[in-house]
């Protein structure tokens, strides 16, 4: 692997019908029970938009479309980064296949949910969207 690469972590912003799409975090322990955006680490030779459509078919069982950045850059340990992309789905219901849950929120409940906290770099974003859907 070249160790020079900054390894990107991609998380996706599903919006549909007003509504963003959470999953809950089985692991590791301080994490768990928290909410946040599925995604997942990129793998070399992958486009962020492949790697994330990878990861999302693998924790959700769903067929995506992977648009446009949402919110800042977040660093990560070891050199990563993790980004934040909106996502359309294009088939198949969410699934928690490796969640203990998913839900849906609005802007309300967005407000109010325990989100991991690197997802908290984009409250501010996610909210304007769902404002305007
Ligand atoms: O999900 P996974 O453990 O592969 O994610 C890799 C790293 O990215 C972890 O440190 C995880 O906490 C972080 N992450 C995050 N917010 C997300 C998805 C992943 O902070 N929405």
């Amino acid at each position: 692997m070249d160790t020079n690469a900054v390894r990107e972590v991609a998380a996706a912003a599903i919006i549909a019908g007003g509504r963003l799409l959470l999953a809950q975090r089985v692991a590791p322990p301080e994490l768990a029970g928290m909410w946040e955006l599925p995604g997942g680490k990129i793998e070399p030779g992958e486009t962020p938009a492949q790697g994330l459509r990878r990861e999302l078919r693998e924790e959700l069982g769903v067929d995506t479309a992977v648009g446009d950045r949402i919110g800042v850059d977040v660093p990560l340990p070891k050199g990563m980064v993790l980004r934040a992309y909106l996502v359309s789905l294009r088939d198949g219901t969410p699934t928690a296949l490796e969640h203990s849950a998913v839900r849906w929120v609005d802007a309300a409940e967005l407000a109010a949910v325990d989100l991991v906290p690197n997802d908290r770099a984009w409250l501010a974003e996610l909210t304007a969207v769902l404002r305007a859907g």
